[in-house]
């Protein structure tokens, strides 16, 4: 049955693009209706402050997939990233980039990297969840769910699978961040359990990016958090040739949105010079997505044939390797008679047949025992001796409840502090049950109480939990 998708042509080079893409997958046969709407600047500039109107969302939902062409986002204003909330409003949890070299037409230092990133795409530091709390300290709160880790974990494992991938790598930094990426870490661990035909491993992300810049030939698929996943897949798609040819696929459970990864490219708009190669491997997802891996096998295989017969745009042009410097129109034509082309040299994709991912859907685990055993209180405290603060705050104890340890930007400094370590104005005092091994939520607003009783400035609160028994939080560097 033909699918109806919604196209945004954006701004910028995206008319040009998304004409030459639509007409290349047209050509090659893609069985799907277009709906257009508009996104971007324009709408930006009429006041809607999300770049895209009601209307606009209505058509994206009904159609479920989404072809979208870069749009330049207003400089300041308030304007919010379009990608970032229709990532999130449509549940799209999973980024996907392939990223592969195709030496020795495209100029790259890896030669045989091969390389497909698979990026958490809805959480993280990206919930975008940002406080000032102190004059001199600003807090962005990163959160990581169970559901999200488990969801593009096994994402990345069903993509390894269906691809015919060999090994799944998972970068976290589990070893300072033991509860959101450690739990990211555990997630991956169980998950590969289910999967033994593929090889699984655990990279700290530092050493892991390193690996990745120097040797990415060493990877297969990584998948990872939404912040690492953001900055290396660019990074992956550079080193690969360019970040101009790569593009993205964003899939959610009902909905999916494909890309390519560059922007607007504003200065070089109009003047039929944009490559719209990113664009066009996005839609090459999105014809395999939509069960149309003929007509992707078929236009992936045109597109590497042109690559390889040296067509180039003016920015992946290089004297002495390609064979004619083209424009975006005569690109798009090439690719168009290449058609029923295999390339020569590069590999030829073969894609299987429907290879549409079916996930189970998050199944909520039974809960946990959970016990408050202690509370977190972050205060705003100009003075500069954790000695003085610690008595300060020693006289909010009482028979149960008792201050701890301080911590200053998550160093213990009281008791038994540094005199060398560097204190802000933003101090968490932990409290803890003395007897029982519980506390009550009552205990606590008596704690806030006499705080504001000695005019403690308490700025947020953190409740301590036991689950299952096991302590549910980090210790105070060097407790
Ligand atoms: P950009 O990706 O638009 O351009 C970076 C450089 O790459 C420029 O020199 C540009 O000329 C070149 N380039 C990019 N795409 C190209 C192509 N297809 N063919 C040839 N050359 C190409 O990044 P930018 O300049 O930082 O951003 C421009 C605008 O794009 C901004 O408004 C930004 O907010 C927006 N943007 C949008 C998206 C998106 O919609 N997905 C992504 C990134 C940036």
């Amino acid at each position: 049955m033909t699918q109806t998708i919604t196209v945004a042509k954006g701004d910028g080079i995206g008319p040009e693009i998304m004409n030459a893409t639509l007409k290349i997958i047209m050509a090659a046969g893609a069985d799907i209706k277009i709906e257009e709407i508009e996104v971007g600047e324009k709408v930006y500039l009429n006041g809607n402050s999300s770049g895209i109107s009601k209307d606009s969302w209505d058509i994206i939902r009904k159609n479920k997939v989404f072809l979208k062409a870069p749009i330049t986002t207003p400089q300041g204003g308030g304007y919010k990233s379009l990608n970032v909330t229709t990532r999130k409003f449509l549940g799209l949890y999973a980024n996907i980039r392939p990223c592969m070299s195709l030496h020795p037409f495209i100029k790259t230092k890896h030669p045989q990297m091969d390389v497909v990133i698979i990026r958490e795409n809805e959480e993280d530091l990206y919930a975008g969840i940002e406080h000032q709390q102190t004059d001199e300290v600003v807090q962005c709160l990163k959160l990581i769910s169970r559901p999200g880790c488990e969801k593009i974990i096994r994402y990345a494992f069903e993509y390894a699978k269906c691809y015919g991938r060999k090994r799944v790598t998972c970068f976290t930094k589990d070893n300072i961040m033991k509860q959101t990426d450690g739990l990211f870490h555990q997630i991956f661990n169980e998950i590969s359990r289910d999967y033994p035909e593929i090889e699984n491993e655990h990279w700290i992300i530092d050493i892991g990016a390193a690996k990745l810049a120097d040797t990415p030939e060493a990877f297969d698929v990584i998948v990872m958090p939404n912040l690492y996943g953001d900055v290396l897949s660019d990074v992956a798609a550079q080193i690969a040739g360019s970040v101009g040819l790569a593009g993205s696929a964003n899939i959610g459970e009902e909905c999916a949105m494909f890309e390519a990864i560059h922007g607007s490219a504003p200065r070089i708009a109009n003047q039929n010079k944009a490559n719209p190669s990113g664009l066009l491997q996005g839609a090459v997802m999105m014809l395999n997505h939509l069960g149309q891996s003929d007509v992707a096998e078929k236009v992936q295989n045109a597109w590497l044939k042109t690559i390889e017969d040296g067509i180039h745009t003016y920015d992946i042009y290089k004297e002495g390797v390609s064979k004619k410097r083209v424009g975006t129109e005569e690109f798009a034509e090439t690719v168009i008679n290449n058609l029923s082309k295999n390339p020569d040299s590069l590999k030829k994709v073969v894609y299987k047949r429907d290879i549409k991912l079916v996930l189970p859907k998050y199944c909520r685990k039974q809960q946990m025992k959970k016990d408050l055993i202690g509370v977190d209180l972050f205060l705003h405290w100009n003075g500069l001796e954790p000695d003085q603060l610690g008595d300060l705050v020693t006289q909010l104890n009482n028979q149960n409840v008792s201050l701890s340890m301080i911590t200053n930007r998550g160093i213990k400094v009281w008791p038994d502090g540094f005199s060398e370590t560097f204190c802000t104005d933003h101090w968490r005092c932990r409290f803890k049950a003395i007897h029982s091994t519980r506390i009550s939520k009552y205990e606590i607003i008596e704690l806030l109480n006499r705080a504001a009783n000695y005019n403690l400035d308490v700025i947020k609160t953190e409740n301590l939990y036991h689950f299952d028994g096991v302590p549910a939080f980090s210790l105070g560097q060097g407790q």
